[in-house]
């Protein structure tokens, strides 16, 4: 009955054989490594979006409108013009404008660097942190 499979083999058909077998092993084998590296590249990727995420901004607009110092533009900023233009916007300020301070000094409309602060909370003129929260940063 088992005479279909127990038929002998040559040497050369046994190692034939063999070979075949170690190079599908072997093709698994990598197989499964690309398989891993890809996993591992997804899982790397979303801890990096995730990361990015978190150092974009961690802003909430609520947040952002209690630590913002804004004002309106009730008084002439006077003749410096790097001070009536809105970086971020490139407009100039108009009278009675809202126009939010942050940390480093730097000014802009209060809706353009409130939308700035969304994504990214650092100033867009000197890149330095552009709100500390009063909890989280106080050593
Ligand atoms: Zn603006
Ligand atoms: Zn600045």
């Amino acid at each position: 009955m088992l005479q279909g499979v127990d038929i002998e083999l040559t040497p050369e058909e046994y190692q034939a054989i063999r070979v075949r077998e170690i190079l599908r092993a072997r093709e698994i084998s990598r197989a499964r490594e690309i398989l891993y590296d890809r996993i591992q590249q997804m899982l790397l990727q979303r801890m990096l979006e995730e990361e990015v995420r978190e150092m974009r901004s961690g802003w909430t607009e609520e947040d952002i409108m209690k630590c913002l110092k804004t004002r309106s533009n009730d008084t002439s900023l006077g003749n410096d013009q790097e001070n009536t233009i809105c970086t971020i916007c490139q407009d100039e300020y108009q009278i009675e404008d809202m126009i939010g301070t942050l940390d480093c000094q730097h000014e802009f409309h209060r809706d353009c660097i409130k939308d700035w602060l969304l994504r990214n909370n650092i100033c867009p003129i000197c890149r330095r942190p552009a709100l500390d929260s009063d909890e989280s940063s106080t050593n």
